[in-house]
């Protein structure tokens, strides 16, 4: 599906180079692998603050215990996609409110958010999925006529650029309020083991919500000095501090494996390829089509049976999990039985996508 040991190839003096440098501190409690990482991502970004952690679910509740909401304050976040961080908001004491997804991009629908909005509302939490921005603009615009917080979970999209409206690009989990990322070994910028980051955003939505009231800034310092047990280790830090000067490149390197597919896939309608947001770039964590629900379960294992990994993202729409009744949100629910992502890493050859696609649909043409 993918290849977390190309970069280490790819990289390896600069990187050993980095641990090495790593273990000689060994004895300094002053961390200095996480504060150059914190650094280094911070200017790649252009944002305020980014505090390095030890997982992104680690990053959702500093970022959320730090807004000191109100309890049963509830947020919105998409049915559709990692189930972690609608855990972590219940465990904090607040309520998950499920919106539906765009059945194109997959990402947060600003209508369906619109919809579930209450004077309990304190919050909006796009996923970037897949690779992409969600329809930030739409969002941007709800939350701050709304006075919400907005939270980017950019786990998947790191590196992502969006252009917002009246032309400012930025990236991905610098355009809310505050953002979280996992640096998990399958993400885009990825460590060797656990690691995570608190991305905080003075920009845009902050001016207008007056962030710097919250006790934001300073509790996140304070947090970083006093606690240890959320911080990433220093080997990882390393380790990601070296492959973030290199995300644009293996980013890119995906776009160009996704657009082999994408010309492979141009003339059949028996699927669809990744959709667009419209002013997001795509760097392709995952290749995730959509084929018909009957036939879905069957194309994995017969693409099993022929040596090609593929995997569902998400089987279980979040709504569901949490105990709603099934026609409530209904892209989301399709899509958790349509999707499916092929193989997808830099190292592909045109030949293993050209099997992949064959596979794929002369399945599809047999079967439908
Ligand atoms: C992987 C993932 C997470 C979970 O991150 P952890 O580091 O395991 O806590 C969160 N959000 C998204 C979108 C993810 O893909």
């Amino acid at each position: 599906m993918g290849d977390a040991k190309a970069p280490y190839a790819a990289l390896k003096s600069e990187l050993d180079d980095a641990f090495q440098l790593a273990m000689e501190n060994m004895a300094n409690p002053d961390v200095p692998q996480v504060l150059k990482l914190a650094q280094t991502l911070q200017d790649y970004l252009q944002v305020r603050q980014v505090v390095p952690c030890s997982h992104g679910a680690d990053a959702l509740v500093l970022a959320l215990q730090t807004l000191q909401l109100p309890q049963q304050a509830e947020v919105i976040l998409p049915a559709f996609g990692d189930s972690f961080a609608a855990g972590a908001i219940k465990r904090l004491g607040l309520t998950p409110v499920f919106a539906d997804v765009l059945p194109t991009t997959f990402t947060l629908d600003p209508v369906s958010v619109a919809k579930l909005i209450t004077d309990k509302t304190v919050a909006i939490m796009p996923m970037h999925l897949f690779g992409q921005c969600a329809d930030m603009a739409q969002l941007l615009a709800l939350a701050e006529t709304q006075q919400l917080l907005l939270l980017e979970d950019t786990t998947q999209a790191l590196g992502a650029v969006y252009r917002l409206p009246g032309g400012k690009e930025q990236r991905a989990g610098t355009m809310g309020h505050l953002a979280f990322a996992s640096l998990l070994p399958t993400k885009p910028l990825a460590c060797q083991d656990e690691g995570g980051a608190v991305i905080v955003n003075s920009q845009n939505l902050c001016d207008t919500f007056q962030i710097a009231e919250l006790p934001w800034a300073t509790a996140a310092v304070q947090f970083q000095k006093t606690t240890t047990d959320t911080k990433i280790a220093n080997l990882q830090a390393a380790m990601v501090e070296v492959k973030l000067r290199y995300l644009d490149q293996f980013n890119q390197a995906r776009q160009e494996v996704a657009a082999v597919y994408d010309d492979l896939f141009k003339d059949t309608s028996l699927l669809q390829i990744p959709g667009h947001t419209p002013n997001s770039t795509l760097i392709y964590l995952q290749y995730t089509i959509k084929v018909p629900a009957t036939l879905r379960d069957k194309l994995k294992q017969h693409l099993q049976d022929n040596y090609i990994p593929s995997a569902v993202y998400y089987p279980e729409p979040l709504h569901l999990q949490d105990g709603q009744t099934p026609g409530s949100l209904p892209v989301a629910e399709e899509l958790a039985k349509t999707v499916l992502s092929l193989p997808l890493h830099a190292g592909l050859t045109v030949e293993q996508q050209t099997y992949v696609a064959q596979q794929v649909l002369s399945f599809l043409e047999k079967n439908l």
